[in-house]
């Protein structure tokens, strides 16, 4: 897919040149108070408390050594349940747990469109983010690219957005009909380098794209709150599992990203101002087998799949890597409720909870008549195909966030960070309050902000 620039119209330069020459367009003031928060996605804590094991050499993420030394370090952040990115981000900028802010998984509840949807919309949240709150202030807001940002609350966006199966619409044809200001891609297609084809959403050069994108909106608009999410070393983990070279190389891309932005800011002489906070959504298990429990349940005809796809259900599974939500159609049939039950229980490959049984902290999905925890080396996928197991090795995530693995780091440099400050251990809805005190925003959340200010 190629961007069709015939289109191009009077409009689309005057916008150009509008984003070009910094007319109209909202700007931060250079000495006021703003925060980046960069989400790097899957990043996990074990490899900064013990970089050898997991095959990292001494000097070889020299930009979060330096976010260390010169800033604050939560070694350990626990993440949502379940254990995902959109739940995990939004719980970022929420401080509340996914059930609250009702983003309670990657894809909402859709079995009769297989899940083949997203929480792309903003419409989806139930309380207001720090953007909306950084907007209803008349600060700045930008995110470049954020989960659960398309018609959200933002002076610049670049929208995470795909396309479900079936759409005609390419990843890219999402992303400029959602962008805004409306053309912005296209302005990066022009002026930026952009690479205008479908290698441009993918992998390494997503999010070369993605990092020009900031730098640009960043240098020309200084938006007062902005969100950065870097993917690849989540994609590296995913195929690979957790140790492997490919994963090493996308932690050192992710590394030298970030020392791009630390340059930026100093070359801006921003510090005085900005406070930069690097974190992830989550960590990785590594597994060996997937269960495709759809499948498994539709051996004993409690969901029917046609053509790969979900047409009827008494009892579905909403998987979520290493978790599962399963759901009755009708929550009061004793029938398939005791059929699902001796169909799940005393496997090897999970833990069966009813929802009477859940420890707090795995409180965050809204409703399910059953939450299975994949057992070491197991992993929940969407696929409908045939078997129901499938041996198959890689990363993932989505599971209980206690397993150490699954934690992530947290790193805050500049305005406001009291230097060489270092923690134990955090919650991700304390990332939200954090902001909430740097920008002074009225955010309603029961979290406290990691205690690392350099003035009381
Ligand atoms: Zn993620």
């Amino acid at each position: 897919m190629k961007f069709h620039f015939n289109s191009a119209s009077h409009f689309l330069f005057s916008s150009l040149l509008l984003f070009h020459a910094g007319c109209n367009l909202p700007r931060g003031g250079p000495e006021d108070p703003r925060v980046v928060l960069i989400s790097v996605d899957g990043l996990r804590a074990e490899v900064f408390l013990n970089p050898q094991a997991h095959g990292f050499g001494e000097n070889d993420l020299p930009n979060f050594r330096r976010l260390r030394h010169e800033g604050a370090y939560v070694k350990e952040v626990t993440t949502v349940f379940p254990s995902h990115t959109f739940p995990a981000h939004t719980s970022m900028v929420t401080g509340e747990l996914p059930s609250e802010h009702g983003i309670i998984h990657n894809r909402p509840f859709l079995p009769d469109r297989s899940f083949d949807q997203w929480y792309w919309w903003a419409d989806s949240l139930k309380v207001p983010t720090l953007f909306h709150l950084a907007q209803s202030k008349g600060l700045v807001t930008a995110a470049t690219p954020w989960p659960v940002s398309v018609n959200g609350p933002f002076d610049y966006l670049v929208p995470e957005i795909e396309p479900a199966s079936g759409d005609s619409l390419s990843t890219l044809d999402l992303v400029r009909q959602h962008d805004k200001p409306p053309y912005l891609i296209e302005y990066f297609a022009l002026f930026g380098g952009l690479k205008s084809n479908e290698e441009a959403v993918h992998g390494f050069q997503r999010d070369v794209n993605l990092h020009r994108i900031f730098k640009t909106v960043f240098s020309r608009r200084l938006p007062h709150l902005t969100g950065y999410h870097i993917l690849y070393p989540d994609d590296a983990q995913h195929e690979y599992g957790r140790n492997h070279p490919e994963v090493r190389k996308s932690y050192i891309f992710a590394d030298s990203l970030i020392g791009s932005v630390i340059d930026l800011i100093t070359k801006l002489d921003q510090w005085p101002y900005t406070t930069l906070i690097v974190t992830g959504d989550h960590g990785h298990v590594d597994h060996h087998t997937d269960i495709r429990l759809n499948v498994l349940l539709s051996d004993s005809g409690l969901v029917t799949i046609e053509n790969g796809r979900i047409n009827g259900w008494d009892a579905v599974s909403h998987a979520a890597g290493g978790a599962a939500f399963i759901r009755l159609r009708d929550p009061s049939d004793d029938y398939i409720r005791a059929r699902v039950r001796n169909i799940l229980t005393s496997k090897a490959w999970c833990r069966l909870l009813e929802p009477s049984d859940l420890p707090p902290d795995l409180h965050g999905y809204d409703r399910a008549d059953f939450i299975l925890l994949a057992e070491d080396g197991y992993n929940f996928p969407g696929d409908l195909d045939p078997p129901f197991k499938v041996p198959h090795s890689g990363g993932g995530h989505g599971g209980d966030p206690r397993i150490a693995s699954l934690r992530t780091t947290l790193f805050a440099m500049g305005r406001s960070i009291e230097v060489g400050t270092v923690l134990d251990s955090s919650h991700t809805t304390q990332t939200a309050a954090l902001i909430a005190r740097l920008l002074d925003l009225p955010l309603q959340t029961e979290a406290l902000p990691p205690a690392f200010f350099d003035s009381p």
